[in-house]
């Protein structure tokens, strides 16, 4: 391999937004043969909002009470929908984040459950009731979250996200480069499915928690493949450190493009095959 090449190439990736942080990692690029990419602010925007609510008036109130102490999107969301429609929000005693099913809190005389089935069901909150209307936001493409207070099924929120505008053609190019192209998320399976089928993926890893992405990447290694993990978010750090070629989506956490080997400036899903196409012309350059 010459040094002198390899150079040219990390700079011409840079001029297109493919940030290598070394030229090795240019080098070993064009070796890929399959892709895993995170769903939320790699393949959507990571701006979700909100679309339905269903539930009383003191129960939207005490959810979003209870959403302002998490950081995660699908709390600024909810928070965002309630500030528009001026409802005050109330101090909240007691707040925890359960990582991958929702958050509990306390508000006055109040316990406030918010989050996915798993959560519901640890708590042994019967949710009969709304089983139909969640599995219709899922089949949609939604993420939708249960409401409970004080042992009580009391509503359910809906939220989407929109898919980036050239997620399409990425993926069907990262496809024609002869890559195996999987989507992998924390959220549920029927609704990854959707996004997953609306920008061409047809192999999905859902309901994966925060801190077992990595070993679904590892597992993928296992199988003999070399394999690029795509991801924004702080969880996704451990599984883009373990990859092959971590890539970092840079408009996400500062975390994440620290774990990894390349970032993509803008999150321009089009920057992947191109950085792969340029590895080929480097390594063809070399020989
Ligand atoms: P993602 O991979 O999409 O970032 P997470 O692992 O963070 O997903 O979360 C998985 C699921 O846990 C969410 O789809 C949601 O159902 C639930 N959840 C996580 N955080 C919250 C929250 N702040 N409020 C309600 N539900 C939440
Ligand atoms: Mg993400």
């Amino acid at each position: 391999a010459t040094p002198t090449s390899i150079m040219v190439g990390t700079g011409r990736a840079a001029e297109n937004g493919i940030l290598f942080k070394g030229g090795e990692h240019l080098e070993r690029t064009h070796e890929l043969e399959a892709i895993i990419l995170d769903k939320t602010g790699t393949i959507t925007k990571g701006k979700p909002e909100v679309t339905e609510f269903e539930g009383d008036q003191e129960t939207l109130q005490l959810l979003a009470s209870a959403e302002k102490g998490s950081e995660h999107p699908l709390a600024e969301a909810i928070v965002a929908y309630t500030t528009e429609k001026d409802i005050e929000l109330k101090d909240v005693d007691d707040f925890s984040a359960i990582p991958g099913h929702g958050i509990e809190a306390t508000i006055s005389t109040s316990h406030i459950l918010v989050g996915n089935r798993k959560l519901m069901h640890d708590h042994q909150i019967d949710i009969e009731i709304a089983e139909q209307q969640l599995v219709d936001f899922e089949t949609d493409g939604k993420t939708a979250m249960l409401i409970a207070i004080n042992g009580e099924y009391r509503g359910i929120v809906a939220v989407a996200d929109t898919i980036k505008d050239t997620a399409i053609d990425a993926i069907k190019e990262l496809k024609e480069l002869g890559l195996e192209v999987i989507m992998l998320t924390g959220d549920n399976e029927r609704t990854a499915n959707s996004i997953a089928k609306q920008v061409g993926i047809d192999q999905v890893i859902a309901q994966v928690l925060p801190g077992e992405k990595a070993e679904k990447v590892k597992e993928i290694q296992l199988q003999g493949k070399k394999v690029a993990m795509v991801g924004d978010g702080v969880n996704d750090a451990p599984a883009l450190a373990i990859a092959d070629i971590g890539i970092a989506i840079g408009t996400g956490t500062e975390v994440a493009i620290e774990a990894a080997d390349v970032t993509i400036l803008g999150g321009e899903l089009l920057l992947i095959p191109q950085a792969i196409k340029m590895s080929k012309a480097t390594i063809k350059n070399i020989r």
